[in-house]
């Protein structure tokens, strides 16, 4: 039996978790409750893995054709890696769903050309797990799609997404996982990336942000509030659960009081109110 620990440190992921809901945050990271594999992830999941092993070719070789060539290998990998996610095409003996599923991921690696080209790139960096500790002991760790370092020494932070672009008016929210990133790189290395560039292959759309110092240090200040609200939540066991029009995403429905169910026993010791009597952290946007 896993033995349910306090969380850590926090990820892009994880932190916008608990911003979209507590409770969620909770079922993921405390519970660690299974959830089921999606054929949208498991797709974003291979395409990226395409994406970061074209880079083993030399430069000139870096085509579509062969990025598309690389799908049904990668596919192989992760089924062999992953063999939960066989499950997605159990109940497709013809095949017929899968094929148009990997046609799907070929097309995203196709459009990939039309937004960079990968023959004039020489990645720094592919798939790198980044961890920094803040002052207040604070563990940030994430892993970021692409690092490029130009002659200057100026580093481009970059991520696919395989899904379409946000509205602008959503953007700060993309962007966020971008800052957190480039927090990390700050902190670690003591440069502030120059730019943050989001890859949109869904909609082929390519979203750039180039940050200050002040940029940074309020999205510190963010994650710490935000840390703040999740080990008081951890203290108390008080996860509240914010419906959404997300929850319709949500694998967890059935163990949401939103939707008439009931959390599984709260895993972690409730601490003494002197342990929790700390101020609930703020948690206003940017
Ligand atoms: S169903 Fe909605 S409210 Fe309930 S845990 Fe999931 S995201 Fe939160």
């Amino acid at each position: 039996m896993t033995v349910a620990v306090p969380p850590r440190s926090l990820s892009p992921s994880r932190a916008s978790d608990f911003m979209q809901c507590p409770l969620l945050y909770r079922f993921r990271v405390i519970d660690k409750l299974p959830e089921k594999p999606s054929e949208a992830a498991t797709r974003g999941t291979l395409v990226h893995a395409v994406l970061e092993r074209l880079f083993d070719a030399p430069a000139a070789e870096r085509t579509a054709p062969r990025a598309r060539s690389l799908v049904p290998g990668q596919w192989d990998r992760l089924r062999e890696s992953r063999p939960e996610v066989v499950e997605l095409f159990a109940d497709d003996p013809e095949g017929e769903r899968l094929a148009r599923w990997l046609g799907e991921a070929e097309q995203l690696v196709e459009r990939w050309f039309s937004l960079e080209d990968p023959t004039r790139l020489e990645p720094a960096e592919r798939e790198l797990f980044v961890e920094a500790e803040l002052d207040s002991g604070l563990r940030l760790r994430g892993i970021i799609d692409r690092v490029d370092v130009a002659p200057s020494g100026e580093v481009r932070i970059v991520d696919y997404k395989t899904g379409k672009a946000p509205r602008p008016e959503y953007a700060e929210g993309a962007l966020f996982q971008m800052k957190f990133y480039a927090l990390v790189v700050w902190r670690l290395k003591n440069v502030v990336p120059r730019r943050l560039q989001l890859v949109y292959l869904g909609s082929g759309d390519v979203l750039t942000y180039d940050p200050v110092v002040a940029d940074l240090e309020r999205v510190e200040r963010k994650l710490h509030a935000l840390w703040d609200a999740i080990q008081l939540a951890t203290e108390t066991g008080n996860w509240r659960p914010r419906p959404t029009k997300l929850c319709g995403w949500c694998d967890h429905q059935a163990v949401c009081p939103e939707f008439g169910g009931t959390p599984p026993p709260y895993p972690l010791q409730i601490g003494p109110p002197e342990s929790g009597g700390r101020e609930q952290g703020r948690m206003g946007p940017d």
